[in-house]
């Protein structure tokens, strides 16, 4: 059906585009797939300012040594676009994700621990973990099956006007400066956005004062495709399984420390490294033999104070950042890009604007329980899990104990735990 647009951007000077993506990290480049497959007809151009490695688009950007545990929702939207498990030769995230078939969470020094079990959840994975660079390149592959999608990059946007009917977008790349027009921008530039901070949108920071120390462990005891959560006296600490069998002895770390002892942690040799992990995550999985390169992410709750403006939206990191101990932030983003991706579908088969604001309103209201249980769970499930204050201590072995003996309260906190809202499964 052909419909008679109100807002187009009428300026010859500017290729003009339907809608921009500025960001190609995961969050980005999981919509930009999204919008392609439910409205295939629209103009989709997404921007980098990172370089594509080579023809298969590998992009660098947040494509790092991290793994993230996906949630089941997260999932199905990847089984929607039909790249989760791939016919053929295609790149499908499934080939190298690993099934979390037990969760187990303990506190260090003290009783309280819990596990559970993929058969608590009818015998389903109670999630999977893939390593982002797998993520990326499947994703990156899938771009190239939408025919009306393009992928500019590098291309760093440097100024974003909104105009009537639309935005403008100043870009520098290799060649040069040039000028893109878009019905709709969707931000997707990072956690503290500069492009929402030239846009004069707020952020409201807090600072968890600790940083998170990523690097993949090697160990001589096979995982069993156990995740583990351990809270220590620094923090919070994770190890998922990473591959399968008998042979996979593999995890990807995820260790909280406090900010004022990052600096002696990153100083620390493999051997030190190892030696301290070892006495704070225990023999579970046996000796631990080898780690890799770290790198430390420093973490606050960052959440932008607006969304959504006329022909503006921003989404992911940019629009909240939260702390990687509760598994939610790429979760609940997915969640975000879904919800936005029918509210604009539904907009363009009633010939709406796709950028007037009360398009984009009706994904703000429609996504804001969410995003407010998710952050508020994320939150409070880091303050009381990174504190050695006495009282939280006893909180947490209390609840941990508790959950062990209450199969309800135990479901839900899984179901928090493994990145699942408290409304989407
Ligand atoms: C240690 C750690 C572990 C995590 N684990 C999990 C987990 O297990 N489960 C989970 O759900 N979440 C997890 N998260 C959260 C998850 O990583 C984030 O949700 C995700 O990375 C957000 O991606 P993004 O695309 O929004 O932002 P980014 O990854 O920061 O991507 C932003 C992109 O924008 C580009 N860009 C920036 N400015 C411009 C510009 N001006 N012009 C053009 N391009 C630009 C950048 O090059 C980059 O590619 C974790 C986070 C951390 C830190």
């Amino acid at each position: 059906m052909k419909h008679t647009r109100t807002d187009q951007v009428n300026d010859t000077d500017h290729e003009a585009h339907d809608i921009v993506i500025v960001g190609g990290g995961m969050v980005g480049l999981s919509l930009a797939c999204m919008l392609s497959k439910a409205l295939p007809q629209l103009s989709i151009t997404l921007l980098d300012a990172h370089p594509v490695a080579d023809q298969q688009r590998l992009y660098q950007s947040s494509f790092d040594a991290r793994s993230t545990a996906l949630s089941s929702a997260s999932i199905d939207i990847y089984k929607t676009l039909g790249i989760w498990s791939a016919p053929g030769d295609s790149p499908a995230i499934a080939t190298h994700a690993t099934p979390i078939k037990t969760v187990h969470v303990s506190d260090r020094g003290h009783l309280g621990q819990v596990s559970y079990e993929d058969t608590e959840n009818a015998g389903a994975a109670l999630g999977y973990v893939v390593e982002n660079s797998w993520l990326g390149a499947c994703l990156s592959k899938a771009t190239a099956s939408y025919p009306r999608l393009t992928i500019l990059a590098p291309a760093q946007v440097d100024d974003i006007r909104v105009v009537p009917g639309g935005a403008k977008l100043s870009v520098a790349t290799e060649k040069g400066h040039s000028a893109l027009s878009a019905r709709l921008v969707i931000i997707a530039d990072g956690a503290g956005s500069k492009l929402g901070a030239k846009l004069g949108i707020g952020v409201e920071t807090h600072s968890y004062r600790q940083s998170a120390v990523i690097a993949n462990v090697e160990f001589d005891v096979p995982h069993n495709c156990v995740a583990y959560e351990r809270f220590t006296a620094q923090g919070p600490l994770a190890m998922l399984p990473l591959g399968e069998g008998p042979n996979a002895r593999r995890a990807a770390l995820v260790w909280t420390w406090p900010e004022g002892d990052v600096d002696a942690v990153k100083g620390w040799d493999d051997r030190m490294f190892l030696a301290r992990l070892q006495r704070s995550f225990g023999y579970r999985l046996g000796n631990l033999t080898r780690v890799s390169k770290r790198v430390v992410y420093p973490l606050s709750l960052m959440l932008a104070r607006e969304q959504v403006r006329s022909s503006l939206v921003l989404v992911g990191n940019a629009a909240h950042f939260l702390h990687p101990v509760a598994g939610q932030g790429f979760n609940l983003a997915l969640r975000d890009c879904a919800k936005l991706t029918a509210v604009l579908a539904s907009a363009d088969t009633n010939a709406a604007s796709l950028g007037s604001i009360s398009t984009l309103s009706k994904y703000a209201d429609g996504q804001r329980f969410d995003q407010q249980a998710t952050i508020a769970m994320s939150h409070g499930f880091t303050r009381v899990f990174s504190s050695d204050n006495p009282v939280n201590q006893a909180v947490r072995n209390l609840g941990l104990v508790g959950l062990g003996v209450c199969a309800p309260a135990k479901t839900v906190f899984f179901n928090q735990m493994m990145g699942r809202s408290a409304i989407v499964g």
